[in-house]
């Protein structure tokens, strides 16, 4: 059984989780959590999640009580405990129900220095705390326009299934975001996602069949309720992470619609 709750063969569970980065405010994030409570209804095969900032999670584990939206962070420490000024363990997001870790995210790769190695240690403390990571994966511009895409992608793959080994994909999700395609308001084609998406799941089944065809794999990068639609009824697009649009209820509202709409 996978953990999304569904089994492999059945249907691909789809996830439409939110990044805030570093937005919010007390009085912001209730208005936007309630509109959403009260928007999002329980769909089979439907996760949705919100991954906050980490002052906020409390706020957002407190407003989301016995809804079906499940919550976040943004980045945990690779380490278990120690004098790690400033960093968070994930020991204690799980204490208080934390569900999702975002690892690996272009903008902590790029503006932090966050290696593959790192990332994938990461991946590995978050689950040993019982969390469930969203790796995220993606090239460049530049990367792109080289020809690299596979290569960047795979490399940033392999680190964390040579580390972690292949059976740890049954807990967790992976993102494909193009860092162009990131706040930047292009988005890749459906095609484009499609090609990349398909090449994670193969590497994936190069090392475990089954685990490839359960693993949810999201696309980022301008997600808007007017492409999320075209994205999601790909094959192996089984979601999103959602930057911008998560922080307007209904934009967010419409892309999980748009998921749902598209279970395959
Ligand atoms: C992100 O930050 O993960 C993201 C996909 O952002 P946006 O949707 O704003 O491009």
């Amino acid at each position: 059984m996978h953990v999304f709750g569904l089994p492999p063969e059945a249907m691909r569970a789809r996830l439409v989780a939110g990044n805030w980065k570093m937005h919010g405010s007390l009085a912001a994030n209730q208005a936007l959590l309630a509109a959403l409570k009260a928007r999002l209804k329980a769909i089979d095969g439907v996760g949705y999640a919100v991954c906050a900032p980490f002052p906020y999670l409390k706020q957002v584990a407190t407003v989301l009580e016995g809804s079906p939206i499940a919550w976040g962070a943004q980045n945990v420490s690779e380490h278990d405990v120690g004098a790690f000024t400033g960093e968070v363990s994930g020991a204690m997001l799980r204490e208080f129900g934390c569900h999702y870790v975002i690892v690996g995210h272009s903008e902590r790769r790029g503006l932090y220095g966050e290696s593959d190695p790192q990332v994938a240690a990461k991946f590995m403390a978050a689950q040993r705390a019982g969390l469930t990571p969203i790796l995220c994966v993606g090239e460049t511009l530049e990367q792109r326009e080289r020809g690299d895409t596979d290569a960047v992608v795979a490399r940033q793959l392999d680190a964390v299934l040579d580390a972690a080994g292949v059976a740890a994909v049954a807990n967790a999700a992976i993102a494909y975001e193009p860092v162009w395609a990131i706040g930047t308001g292009k988005t890749a084609t459906p095609s484009q996602a499609q090609g990349v998406h398909e090449f994670v799941r193969a590497l994936v089944a190069k090392r475990d069949k089954e685990l490839a065809a359960a693993l949810p794999i999201l696309y980022g990068g301008s997600v808007k309720p007017d492409n999320a639609k075209e994205l999601f009824a790909m094959a192996d697009v089984d979601g999103g992470l959602i930057g911008g649009a998560s922080l307007v209820a209904d934009d967010f509202a419409a892309i999980c619609d748009a998921a749902a709409g598209t279970l395959k």
